[in-house]
């Protein structure tokens, strides 16, 4: 059984040209947990729910280079969008410290919705989302944002994610023992979530569910471990200051690999 998964790994894996899927973790540094309302304003809540959050650009080391996955998940293409704008900090982060970057814009892809289960378990993903998936084998940190759309992530971000992650790409198609192997294990991700209401609001009222289903119902089903987030609440009303700040948290991110 383990010869037959790893053929499979093996021969998915040089198909597609990507030479190698990361099986390691790398060191990576250490956060503080603490569970804090940022100095600058309750409205910046830094949650520290299990494989949330953490405290932006407090590691105490810097860690090795990295193979870094941005996934901008706004569908609006205008430059105005604010997580446009936090994907680029953490970017810019990143790449200042000599981590290597790619980034997937949402926004300029296009792609089909998957309708059935039979498409998903058999069919071909088209070439966009090809790309998409290569990238994913490439990189061993992906960091996700969206902005909270009715509660959850974009339907648009939803139907990537359903395209991308299926079987035999993300987890294999037999079976070990009762579980199908994980092939995003060594991975780790960061989320970054902007919405209307406040951090806390969604955090306590509401449980960050989908912020959860994300995490364990997607990332962790398919393999990726140390999955934290960051949530920016009451987007609309915050400072020109504050947004700055917040952009300059994404910047620490980056250049932690975090
Ligand atoms: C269909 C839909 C459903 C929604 N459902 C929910 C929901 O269920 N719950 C909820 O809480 N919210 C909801 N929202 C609100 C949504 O979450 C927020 O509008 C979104 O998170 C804001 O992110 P954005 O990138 O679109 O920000 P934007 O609206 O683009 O920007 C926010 C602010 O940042 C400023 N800005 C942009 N770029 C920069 C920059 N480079 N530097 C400094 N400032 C900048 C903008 O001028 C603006 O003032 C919904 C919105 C929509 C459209």
């Amino acid at each position: 059984m383990f010869l037959e998964l790893d053929m499979h790994y093996v021969r998915f894996h040089a198909v597609r040209g990507v030479p190698e899927l990361p099986r390691v973790t790398f060191g990576l540094p250490v956060e503080p947990r603490s569970k804090l309302a940022n100095s600058r304003g309750t409205r910046r809540l830094l949650m520290e729910t299990p494989g949330c959050i953490g405290r932006a650009g407090t590691a105490p080391f810097l860690p090795m280079s990295r193979n870094i996955l941005i996934l901008d998940g706004h569908p609006d293409a205008s430059a105005a969008r604010f997580v446009h704008a936090l994907a680029a900090a953490y970017q810019q982060g990143a790449v200042a410290t000599g981590h290597q970057v790619h980034v997937i814009k949402l926004a300029e892809l296009e792609f089909p919705l998957l309708r059935s289960q039979a498409d998903y378990e058999k069919g071909e993903a088209v070439e966009a989302v090809r790309r998409c998936q290569d990238l994913m084998n490439w990189a061993t940190h992906v960091v996700i944002l969206y902005p909270l759309w009715l509660g959850s992530m974009p339907a648009l971000l939803k139907a990537l994610l359903e395209q991308m992650l299926r079987p035999g790409f993300a987890f294999s198609t037999l079976k070990l023992g009762r579980w199908p192997v994980k092939f995003m294990s060594g991975k780790s991700a960061r989320i970054v979530v902007t919405m209307g209401m406040p951090a806390f609001w969604y955090r306590w009222y509401f449980r960050a569910h989908s912020l959860r289903s994300l995490q364990r119902n997607i990332l962790r089903f398919v393999g990726f471990r140390r999955i934290r987030a960051t949530i920016v609440g009451s987007v609309a009303s915050l400072t020109r200051a504050q947004r700055e700040a917040w952009l300059e948290d994404l910047r620490a991110l980056g250049r932690d690999a975090a």
